[in-house]
């Protein structure tokens, strides 16, 4: 008999359960077994012994689910470093690595029968052989059009699909075609287009001869440099401008390693964001990229994580913070693109790891190369690049001959005393898009909220609506008529009467991109105004839309929020309008200026990307703030030096780590005892590094009420220890009777 240790995906240790022989149950499987008294899950053989332990009652591995181990040694090493670093269990490294086997926790075996590992197929979608030329095109659409001179849906879509060069004859995968199931079989029964079930075609025998971009002799340059610093085993920090041609590099460094036979892992902040750059790959790369994020099916995450432990090398990855916990087998390369932006780092629920972080590590399991890239480094990154510890490459220029563009600082104070300012905006921003616009350009406003409006106030009594459950206004949404708190997601029908004194004096107060899209639609009439946020782009499909639309000059002006801070390339914008940079100045944190600075730059960075030089008029009461100059500037070192030096005078990250506790209660007073009794104990251990607790910044949330303390380790202690430190610290506070309801989450190097 051997005994197992298994990690099931629970926020608990592993657990032991005897294996029988005849089962061939080795390290790395996954098993099922039961827990409890009526529930059976899958779990992971973590490391087997024949020494039985000694408690009487060790239930037996019920069965094996796959022929083949699940997680190979590297992948097993990494969740454990997760978990060793963030203070979490493996279980819960298990839970959002494998979300869809994570459910299998059932009350019969029945329901957690294997998952059948046929090969993933798809649909694919494509013009009559008839309509493929363009002749052919040309004659159906002069013949169709005169007679319906209105743009229709089918058109639309004859001509999406029309504009999909680069598929293999002719056929798209339905998922990329923007059209419903009514209008694909209205077009198929029409005899426009035919559709197929095809294999997810896999080329991975192919010769590896990609036809990759020519490089300028800047990028050429870059990417000796970051060859000559893999050799020597180190990190390289691309710190190259918005348009220089990143993924370029990315592209010839990819090549190398799928040709060799070797994985690579392409980690992007948001799936959706850079469709335009998984496309831009799968015409190079066909049939060797597989995309991993969370709007992908529970199925098919599942059978690429599947398909991945079976694989043999050869495979590029590209996926969001979670694809780092798939089963690569032989990678070579791991290459975090915007390493800077904020999702890469998990807020909740444990593992709160950050992706970047985590990709360094993982490089140096599997001895693999690893490229950190941004027009904005971290500084985290840019300390390490600056000491030596990464290699440090700079792109300054843009590829071709486009020029970075010029950036305008437009006082809105200034512009109120002059009489220049219209609704939000001042005329300079305004004048700018109509040059725009008369010149068949484009125009993006950036407004970081969503909705109308971030609050509504009664003018007569002062009465601003909030959340029930938490302590923040709510945001009026006029497309929904509803106000939403933008936390919990809560919301309520709008209403015109105040509920506190009855009278209807409610008004909007403050802007976000609804209200930006309305004014501005007012403003110019003739134009066509788009707006780009999370509540205009919930599915995958409108998202793209929106993105054609605008890449193909079918409309004008794109409002959004960050979102266009992502890494686009639109071809026709020459206005970029960032309208209230005051916004980003403002808030609490001590990486204000950092995130400032990065966002206006990323935004900045979508104008004048081609021919003609784009202008950036970034409105603000505060001219003279040292972001805004520096942003105006383009000047990333000036930044980087200044907020340095000040976290290093405030021992903040880079110069420490961060740990941030938040404790919740349902019941405020006994939250505030609790907290007061573990900072308490954390003091007698670390002393003055210990902050806190203070209320959370929304300090009630679904009902609960939050407090937060904060440790600072300053770099060059150990980490190690402290952890152990923490470890106790929390232990002492489960085990205390009077605290037993306080639930305390633990953040480490939190943002
Ligand atoms: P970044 O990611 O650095 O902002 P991109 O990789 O998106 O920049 O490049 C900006 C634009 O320049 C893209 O349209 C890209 O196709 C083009 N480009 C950059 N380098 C090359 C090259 N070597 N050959 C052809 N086009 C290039
Ligand atoms: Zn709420």
């Amino acid at each position: 008999m051997l005994y197992a240790q298994v990690v099931l995906p629970l926020a608990q240790p592993s657990y032991t359960f005897a294996v029988d022989e005849s089962l061939a149950i080795g390290v790395g499987d996954a098993v099922v077994v039961q827990f409890g008294s009526s529930r059976f899950y899958t779990g992971i053989v973590w490391s087997l012994s024949e020494e039985r332990p000694d408690y009487p009652h060790i239930k037996s591995v019920l069965r094996k689910l796959y022929s083949f181990p699940l997680l190979n040694s590297e992948a097993m090493r990494l969740w454990e470093w997760v978990a060793e670093y963030y203070l979490c269990y493996v279980g819960e490294v298990m839970r959002v690595a494998l979300p869809s086997l994570a459910k299998p926790s059932a009350t019969t075996i029945a329901e957690l029968d294997e998952r059948s590992i046929e090969p993933p197929s798809e649909t694919f979608v494509a013009l009559v052989e008839e309509l493929r030329s363009e002749e052919a095109l040309a004659g159906y659409v002069a013949k169709h059009c005169r007679r319906a001179p209105r743009r229709t849906a089918t058109m639309d879509l004859i001509a999406s699909l029309a504009l999909e060069r680069g598929y293999a004859d002719g056929f798209v995968p339905r998922r990329m075609v923007d059209a419903d199931a009514t209008a694909l079989a209205a077009l198929r029964s029409k005899g426009l287009i035919v559709t197929e079930r095809r294999a997810r075609e896999r080329n991975i025998s192919g010769s590896g001869a990609f036809l990759l971009p020519t490089l300028s002799e800047s990028q050429s340059h870059a990417l000796a440099t970051i060859r000559d610093a893999h050799a020597e085993g180190r990190v390289a920090l691309l710190h190259g401008v918005t348009g220089s041609g990143k993924t370029e590099i990315y592209i010839h460094l990819i090549a190398e390693e799928l040709a060799a036979g070797r994985d690579v892992m392409l980690l992007v902040p948001e799936i959706v964001i850079t469709s335009q750059l998984i496309e831009r790959l799968e015409r190079i790369f066909e049939g060797r990229t597989t995309t991993y994020h969370s709007r992908l099916t529970p199925l098919r995450r599942g059978e690429t994580f599947l398909r991945l432990a079976t694989s043999a090398g050869g495979e590029l990855i590209v996926g969001v913070r979670s694809a780092l916990f798939l089963p690569v087998n032989r990678a070579g390369l791991i290459i975090v693109d915007e390493e800077h932006d904020p999702s890469y780092k998990q807020s909740d629920p444990a593992p709160r790891y950050n992706a970047r972080d985590c990709a360094v590590f993982m490089g140096k399991i599997y001895g693999a190369r690893v490229v950190l890239g941004s027009a904005t480094p971290s500084l985290e990154s840019y300390v390490n690049a600056l000491s030596g510890k990464y290699q440090y490459v700079e792109l300054n220029e843009r590829w071709g001959d486009a020029l970075l563009p010029e950036i305008v600082v437009s006082d809105t104070l200034r512009a109120v005393k002059r009489g220049e300012r219209r609704t939000h905006f001042n005329v300079e921003l305004l004048n700018s898009i109509s040059t725009s616009l008369a010149d068949g350009k484009q125009a993006i406003l950036f407004q970081n909220r969503r909705g109308y409006a971030p609050y509504i106030q009664c003018r007569t009594c002062g009465y601003s609506p909030r959340c029930p459950h938490c302590n923040v206004t709510l945001t009026q949404h006029n497309t929904s008529s509803r106000m939403e708190c933008h936390y919990c997601g809560y919301s309520e029908p709008r209403r015109n009467v105040c509920p506190n004194c009855e009278t209807q004096d409610m008004s909007p107060m403050g802007f976000g991109t609804e209200r930006v899209e309305e004014e501005i639609s007012r403003l110019f009439p003739e134009a066509r105004v788009a707006r780009l946020d999370g509540d205009t782009s919930s599915s995958e499909s409108s998202f793209r839309r929106i993105v054609r639309e605008f890449e193909m000059g079918e409309t004008d002006i794109l409002v959004g929020t960050q979102i266009l801070g992502k890494g686009f390339d639109f071809g026709g914008v020459t206005t970029v309008g960032i309208l209230n940079a005051d916004n980003l100045l403002s808030t609490p944190d001590f990486r204000a200026a950092e995130r400032a600075f990065q966002l206006m730059t990323q935004v900045a960075g979508r104008a004048g990307r081609r021919e003609q030089r784009g202008r950036v008029v970034v409105q603000t009461s505060l001219p003279n703030h040292p972001v805004i100059r520096e942003v105006a500037l383009g000047d990333y070192r000036a930044m980087a030096l200044v907020e340095l030096r000040e976290r290093e005078a405030f021992g903040y990250p880079p110069y420490s780590h961060l740990i941030r506790l938040l404790l919740r209660h349902t019941d405020r007073e006994q939250l505030a005892r609790g907290a007061t009794f573990v900072a308490g104990v954390m003091r007698q251990k670390f002393g003055s590094r210990v902050l806190g607790p203070v209320s959370a910044a929304v300090e009630r949330f679904r009902g609960e009420y939050r407090s937060e303390i904060l440790l600072k380790i300053e770099s060059g202690a150990s980490m190690q220890r402290a952890r152990n430190m923490l470890r106790d610290v929390l232990r002492t506070a489960a085990e205390n009777k009077e605290h037993k309801k306080l639930i305390i989450n633990v953040d480490v190097d939190a943002w």
